[in-house]
């Protein structure tokens, strides 16, 4: 499933295609994604030069003078910019049709991505209004997170993966980021004192950050290509390595599920 890093990747690869260009075409061929692509959408955009595609969480922000498209990856889209003569495979649901003779294409063999018209306001948009800040950005802070924490009986890998406490710490980043932190998953987010939470807040930057510089780097090329979705092979610590040996004290790694989602932890180095 694609991430927060996967979907920076997806805005820095194809970003070059869409700034300062002008969408032609908005072309629809399956409307029925995780919610309906709204009828008319190609109208609003037909025409209008693109100003910037920018993030907010797993959501790209496709800004024009007349409004904002989101486009979210859902659980296996993904994005890649082919010439406008290519012709459309079985799971390539809509194209944007550049002024450059270019198309960037969707493709989502699940169909739980989204195209949605988001406005002239799209940070108030109803799936983007009650986000919590961008752990990237300058608001995220150990302190934040700390506050953010106080009195909560929910366990911290829960709080952290809480998209109105932190936008876009996915399943296994926040696994990662509390192995770094060295902080047990199942504690209460409410009894980690201020210096473990500005650790916590660290490391959750440094895996996120780390992903995307080796996503820049392992990046296939998103012009042309095979379709495939552009996720790359991170260095994971202890995510999916359960009954492995934990890298820093050769324990066995532990699996639990919390919230219908795998946790992996060293219970000797995660307190
Ligand atoms: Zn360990």
């Amino acid at each position: 499933m694609p991430e927060l890093p996967e979907v920076e990747t997806t805005r820095r690869g194809i970003a070059p295609a869409l700034e300062g260009r002008t969408i032609v075409a908005l072309v629809v061929r399956d409307r029925r994604l995780r919610w309906p692509v709204p009828v008319g959408l190609e109208k609003r955009l037909g025409g209008q030069p693109v100003s910037q595609l920018t993030r907010r969480a797993k959501y790209l922000l496709l800004e024009t003078p007349a409004g904002s498209a989101m486009i979210h990856l859902g659980m296996s889209g993904s994005m890649r910019i082919v010439p406008e003569n290519e012709a459309p495979g079985k799971h390539d649901h809509f194209d944007i049709v550049t002024n450059a003779a270019e198309i960037i294409r969707f493709n989502d063999p699940r169909r739980f991505g989204s195209l949605l018209w988001a406005g002239s306001n799209p940070l108030e948009h109803p799936l983007l209004a009650e986000l919590g800040p961008e752990p990237l950005g300058a608001d995220f802070t150990g302190d934040y997170l700390w506050q953010s924490g106080r009195g909560r009986k929910a366990s911290i890998k829960q709080h952290i993966m809480n998209s109105k406490i932190v936008a876009g710490v996915g399943n296994i980043y926040a696994n990662e980021a509390l192995f770094r932190a060295g902080i047990h998953p199942m504690r209460a987010a409410g009894r980690i004192a201020l210096p473990r939470m500005q650790l916590l807040a660290e490391e959750i930057r440094a895996v996120l950050s780390d992903a995307i510089k080796q996503g820049g780097t392992t990046l296939r090329d998103y012009r042309g290509g095979d379709g495939k979705p552009g996720y790359f092979k991170q260095q994971l610590l202890v995510y999916d390595r359960s009954n492995q040996r934990c890298t820093k004290c050769s324990k066995p790694v532990k699996r639990i599920v919390q919230g219908q989602r795998a946790t992996y932890y060293c219970g000797n180095c995660q307190h």
